[in-house]
């Protein structure tokens, strides 16, 4: 493959052993004459399909039974609004922690549904950090309590799961799902776009704890009702069939690297080689504080601003491809998700202390 490291944030890179898989069976699926693209989703074949990344994922994740894996579409973006009308029942509260951009689209769309008590927020502090446990609000009428467990655009994540005692706790983990252990059974529902650490764009991935379906509030169309996506195994309507197979190869993958617990200690090496460069160096820095530092999203600003687009040039001349920061926080945003090897990291840093030689 070309020798280039994508770091953007999302579609972001995907496995080269995945792609490669992909290309070998994208005309011809393992002697059936046809590409899994055109396959009935009801089919035998994409069904065998459909179950074994099912099973993997559980696997993966250590999902218990009493838990459904629901493949929507629609984005982490649906879900935003899809989680209170499921999730509220005869409830008008909710908890939502505000930690950066993520939270922010979160809580805006719940607001249209409900009252939302935000139980901490880092906005005063642009977003560099969680507040203390000890600050946390709760309000004891809501009826979940949810949270960004990684913040893509500020590079801030929760570094355990927060304590919000007998609530239930949702979590946005689009950026961060797959990259550590985490213990499902705590959660009510897990939800995720695919884009940045599972697949193509297309698919969402809702963990749920079965118990918590069946709720929806009336007279709202079918397809946001999450029931009736799990007593039909996400098949009510024809699913993102390409990105679900995309998304099983991306598990296989996992597996074979030696599932979570590998990829975990590999992200944290990653991320520590990544931020220990630009902490050492003069040029670079990056504000967020060190307990809540994302091992998935290294945002990083120059000491000259002006010398912005230069470094992005440059970067993408050796192959460093979209490290440009998101435009609200300016400067420069180093994505490295499962799929970014090592020698993603060794080649940025090379690059950024050659570029801090020569400009600073
Ligand atoms: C990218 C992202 C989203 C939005 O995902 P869409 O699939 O574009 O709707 C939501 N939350 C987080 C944390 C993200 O990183």
């Amino acid at each position: 493959m070309t020798a280039v490291y994508n770091f953007a944030a999302g579609p972001a890179m995907i496995a080269c052993d995945v792609m490669q898989q992909a290309r070998e069976e994208f005309i011809d699926w393992q002697g059936t004459g046809m590409s899994v693209m055109e396959m009935s989703h009801r089919g035998k074949d994409f069904m065998g399909i459909a179950a074994q990344a099912n099973a993997d994922l559980r696997m993966l994740l250590n999902i218990p039974d009493n838990y459904k894996i629901l493949w929507l579409q629609g984005g982490a973006s649906t879900q935003f609004g899809m989680l209170p009308l499921n999730l509220l029942g005869a409830r008008k509260d909710a908890d939502y922690f505000c930690t950066g951009a993520w939270s922010k689209k979160a809580i805006k769309e719940a607001q249209r549904f409900c009252q939302v008590n935000i139980v901490a927020s880092g906005e005063s502090e642009n977003f560099t950090t969680i507040p203390e446990s000890n600050t946390w609000q709760f309000n004891p009428d809501a009826a979940y309590v949810h949270y960004t467990s990684n913040e893509t655009i500020q590079g801030v994540q929760f570094a355990d799961m927060p304590d919000v005692g007998d609530k239930f706790l949702v979590a946005d983990m689009s950026s961060d799902i797959l990259s550590r252990r985490i213990d499902v059974a705590r959660y009510g529902v897990i939800y995720a776009g695919a884009q940045k650490n599972i697949g193509p764009s297309g698919l969402s991935i809702v963990i749920i704890r079965e118990d918590l379906l069946g709720n929806v509030t009336p007279n709202m169309p079918s397809m946001y009702d999450y029931k009736i996506h799990a007593d039909n195994d996400s098949m009510y309507n024809t699913p993102p069939t390409f990105a679900w197979y995309m998304a099983g190869l991306t598990f296989q993958w996992l597996l074979k690297e030696g599932g979570i617990e590998a990829i975990a200690q590999r992200n944290q090496h990653k991320a520590e080689k990544l931020y220990a460069a630009i902490d050492m160096s003069g040029f670079y820095r990056n504000p967020v504080a060190k307990p809540y530092r994302s091992r998935m999203n290294v945002p990083f600003i120059l000491a000259d601003a002006k010398l912005d687009a230069r470094f992005l040039e440059e970067a993408a001349r050796v192959g460093l491809l979209n490290l440009k920061g998101h435009r609200s926080v300016g400067g420069m945003r180093a994505s490295i998700y499962n799929a970014m090897p090592e020698a993603g990291i060794d080649a940025l840093i090379e690059f950024m202390q050659t570029f801090e030689k020569e400009h600073a």
